[in-house]
């Protein structure tokens, strides 16, 4: 072989190269892209979209079945899937976080039958928040007693990941919420959010519901493991940012079409709010490097959560502006339905509502002060260092 067809062999390998994941990703594209708007109500077109794409169990390790997708293509799909539409991106993003939980602690049985389940085009679900009354493990831990808020996917999700206090501390629960063992009864009235409808986040009381012992996922203590823990927030604000590209597209096609996008005021506002996202973005994905350093190669944990808080504060704040300069550019006419403006705004301004983000600023800012006396030059350059190594 010539070195002239080595190169162009090289070339062609290399472009083959990319071609698996836009190869991969194609048929999610296009199964949205049908999608035209956003669904109103829960998105069952869009979740039958992700089944057909071949990446519904993206989640799981390739081991245990799931697509063979690196760290940057999930956070990509998770964006992809965010700018068809948040109520989807938020569901698919708690069925991928379940699906990821029981790799990192399921026994291989618990591990095969989920794979099997997903295979079969289950949803998952991971349900955390609670109120006072919140779930507990009962008569030797094998029965449920108390209630879940904001159970997105409510009946729909047939396997819905519980964390719930046991005399251990917070165990995970997968519950087979379709069986007769398990009593699952919908709070009425208890989700008329101001957006998000379609994720129908609603609560659930599970007293009554019986468990075999195969349902106990992993030991007590599992689900707050770091960098586990935290670092999935990393997905939900690449959905966010998801949400954020698809109103910035939506406000572009407005303004030209009024023929306003060449206005200088617009061209100002806009201009700010790209610096936000873009930065946010590229946040996101540092934070998706730092992570495979600490969990690959001995990385320092605590820098990557200092970088996931950031992570969050730059995607709030970023999303925030944007809403408001939308706002502003459209005006009440583009508020209006059947403009999509209003139905957009709402669900980002609902599913940007996150645990505590006040401690998320105030531990950012704690850690920052807090840092050893040498230059954050240093620290960075040797993290950088580290991931590159690793
Ligand atoms: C559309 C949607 C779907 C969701 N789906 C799910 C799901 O499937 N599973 C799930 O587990 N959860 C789900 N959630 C819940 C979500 O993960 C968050 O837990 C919830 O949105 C946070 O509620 P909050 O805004 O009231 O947060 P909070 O954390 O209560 O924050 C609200 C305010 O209270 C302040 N605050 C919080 N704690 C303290 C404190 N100790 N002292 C003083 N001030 C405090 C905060 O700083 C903030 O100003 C969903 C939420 C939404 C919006």
């Amino acid at each position: 072989m010539t070195s002239t067809q080595q190169m162009g062999a090289r070339e062609a390998e290399s472009h083959a190269g990319k071609l698996p994941e836009s190869g991969r990703f194609g048929p999610l594209v296009a199964g949205l892209a049908s999608l035209d708007r956003p669904e109103r109500g829960f998105p069952v077109r869009g979740l039958e979209a992700l089944r057909q794409s071949g990446l519904w169990s993206a989640g799981l390790t390739a081991t245990d079945g799931g697509p063979d997708l690196d760290g940057p293509a999930l956070l990509r799909l998770m964006r992809l899937v965010g700018r068809a539409s948040l109520p989807l991106g938020r569901l698919f993003e708690g069925h991928v976080n379940a699906l990821a939980l029981i790799s990192a602690y399921g026994a291989p049985a618990q591990r095969a039958r989920v794979a099997a389940e997903a295979g079969a085009g289950r949803l998952f679900g991971v349900w955390n928040t609670e109120g006072p009354d919140g779930v507990r493990l009962i008569q030797g831990g094998l029965r449920l007693e108390g209630a879940k808020t904001f159970a997105s996917g409510g009946r729909h999700v047939t396997r819905p990941l519980l964390p719930v206090d046991g005399e251990g501390g917070r165990q995970l629960v997968l519950l087979r919420a379709d069986a007769p063992e398990s009593r699952v009864r919908e709070v009425s009235g208890s989700w008329q959010p101001m957006g998000m409808e379609g994720t129908e986040s609603v609560k659930l009381d599970f007293s009554g519901s019986r468990l075999a012992p195969d349902d106990l996922i992993g030991g007590a203590g599992d689900y707050y493991r770091q960098p586990m823990f935290s670092a999935g927030a990393l997905r939900f604000c690449a959905v966010q940012l998801g949400g954020a590209d698809r109103l910035l597209t939506e406000v572009r096609g407005y303004l030209r079409r009024l023929g306003r996008h060449g206005d200088e005021v617009q061209a100002l506002r806009f201009a700010g709010c790209w610096t936000g996202l873009h930065g946010a973005w590229l946040a996101l994905a540092e934070g998706e490097r730092l992570e495979r350093g600490v969990l690959y190669s001995g990385g320092d944990e605590g820098r990557l959560l200092a970088q996931v808080d950031a992570v969050r504060l730059m995607t709030e704040d970023a999303c925030l502006a944007l809403l408001e300069a939308s706002e502003r550019a459209v005006g009440a006419r583009g508020l209006l339905e059947p403009e999509p403006f209003g139905r957009l705004i709402r669900d980002l301004r609902m599913y940007l509502r996150q645990p505590a983000p006040d401690a998320a600023r105030l531990r950012l800012g704690h850690w920052l002060l807090g840092r050893p006396p040498e230059s954050d030059w240093e620290a960075d350059d040797r993290e950088a260092e580290h991931v590159r190594e690793g």
